[in-house]
């Protein structure tokens, strides 16, 4: 029975008109597809662990395991006032922090949008346009600037840090591609730019943004020992025992802790353990960085809507969606945004009307049948629940190689995901109880608003 649901689907074939194929036979084979089961996430999260294990043990592994230079958690008593700038991926901002040694803190922010031009172009013009940038937030905020201004700079990419205030740039991810910025120390070239453009603001910290939300969420709950990010990309960092990290030649640390820069996005790139089917590869193949970043290929918001436009635009070539008809719109690669997943998951009108103004109006399907609705909805909750189950399975596992799965802790979650996708931290949680049992609810997991930004600020008070 169901591999005839199967065929049905798999087969490129003329014979079938898309009235043919019945709504459920098309939703279970999709669900086939994409649906993890628990002993699947618990091999997965086996595996995740042992791969944390090996990355801090030396270099060349998948999981990079970096060293942060971040040794001490906040007190919560560190006040003053620091410039944080926060380059994660979609967005950019330029912020103050003002630490108020209550373990509370004020923000103004800016948010920039980085052009395409920057994003892959020569380094020195994605530089300036960051330090172009930091002088138009001090001149509107009127900060004054007699003495350097301390600033805590969130780069979200992986670097080869040696130094609290000193990182190299290993890979772009998620789009971005200058190619003469790898090798270099991005301390120093925004220094540059922001001595060339005779900006009196010095960087003094380095911070990736998971140790940001981590650091961030930590001036208020010393509980906090696993930052997490799921925005553009995805990506986690916790606190490790300087003891159990092989590989750190960086002589002793007072604390006897160092939070570690996990970058899971890269986790399992060699493709043993992910589910990684037909569509993942589609995108993957047609991406910036094939065969990297493949645990963050099938969660983060770069890329949800992209595995969604690949299901549907198949589905339309068999003929099985939309009687057949495409548009330019859901042709193009990375048209149909995360954004609109969230849209038409939160669409709880009978007719699914929303879903239809998205169809129709963003994407210009000229019609979309009710049942074809309920089909993209259904591709949507497929794509966006294995997200959730995955993202749980990455924080299991960085909790059980803490051990803290019986003593517990706090994980603070930044990005946009997981801040507006609906049911995303529900389903988190479902699947970390298919993982731990009763001991889920040991693992408090809180939104870290703003962390990557703040965690910055934090981070320059501390250096
Ligand atoms: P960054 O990763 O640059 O720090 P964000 O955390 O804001 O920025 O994440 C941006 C990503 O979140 C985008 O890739 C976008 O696809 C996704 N996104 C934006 N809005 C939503 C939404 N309402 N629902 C789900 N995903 C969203
Ligand atoms: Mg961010």
């Amino acid at each position: 029975m169901y591999s005839e649901m199967k065929s049905a689907l798999q087969k490129p074939t003329r014979k079938y008109t898309y009235r043919e194929v019945d709504e459920s036979e098309v939703v279970s084979a999709l669900e086939d597809i994409f649906v993890i089961r628990p002993q699947t996430l618990r091999n997965i999260c086996k595996h995740f662990v042992d791969e944390l294990t090996l990355g801090l043990k030396e270099d060349g592994h998948t999981l990079k395991m970096i060293p942060s230079y971040v040794s001490h958690r906040p007190t919560g008593k560190e006040t003053g006032s620091y410039l944080a700038l926060d380059l994660g991926g979609t967005n950019f901002r330029v912020c103050e922090v003002y630490l108020e040694g209550d373990s509370k803190v004020r923000l103004t922010q800016k948010k920039f949008t980085i052009p395409d031009y920057a994003k892959c172009g020569q380094s020195d013009v994605l530089f300036d346009f960051l330090a172009d940038s930091v002088l138009t937030f001090i001149t509107e905020n009127h900060i004054p600037t007699e003495s350097d201004i301390p600033l805590g700079f969130t780069f979200s990419f992986p670097v080869n840090q040696t130094a609290i205030d000193k990182g190299y740039l290993m890979v772009w991810t998620k789009g971005f591609d200058c190619k003469d910025t790898i090798n270099k120390d991005v301390v120093a070239l925004l220094n540059e730019a922001l001595a060339r453009k005779n900006v009196k603001v010095h960087v003094t910290a380095l911070v990736n943004d998971t140790v940001g939300t981590l650091m961030s969420h930590a001036y208020n709950d010393p509980g906090t020992f696993v930052g997490v990010i799921l925005g553009t990309g995805t990506n986690a960092a916790y606190v490790e025992k300087v003891s159990a990290i092989p590989k750190w030649k960086g002589g002793p640390v007072e604390s006897g802790e160092m939070i570690i820069n996990c970058e899971w996005g890269a986790f399992d790139n060699e493709r043993v353990v992910l589910p990684f089917n037909k569509y993942d590869q589609k995108m993957d193949e047609e991406s910036t960085n094939p065969g990297e970043q493949t645990f963050e290929k099938m969660i983060s918001g770069m890329y949800l809507g992209e595995i969604v436009r690949q299901v549907i635009v198949e589905l339309v070539q068999r003929r099985i969606l939309f009687g057949g008809v495409s548009s330019p719109e859901i042709e193009t690669p990375y048209k149909f945004e995360t954004a609109y997943m969230s849209r038409i998951e939160r669409d709880h009108t009978s007719d699914l009307l929303d879903t239809k103004m998205v169809l129709q109006e963003l994407l210009n399907i000229p019609y979309p049948a009710p049942r074809d609705r309920r089909i993209v909805r259904r591709i949507c909750e497929l794509v966006a629940t294995r997200a959730a189950r995955l993202s749980a399975v990455g924080v299991a596992a960085v909790v059980t190689k803490m051990e803290r799965v019986e003593d517990g802790c706090t994980v603070a979650i930044d990005g946009s995901v997981y801040e507006h996708y609906p049911h995303f931290g529900n389903r988190m949680k479902d699947a970390l109880h298919e993982l731990l049992g009763m001991f889920e609810e040991n693992v408090n997991i809180v939104l870290g608003k703003d962390g990557s930004s703040v965690g910055a600020g934090v981070i320059a008070a501390l250096a």
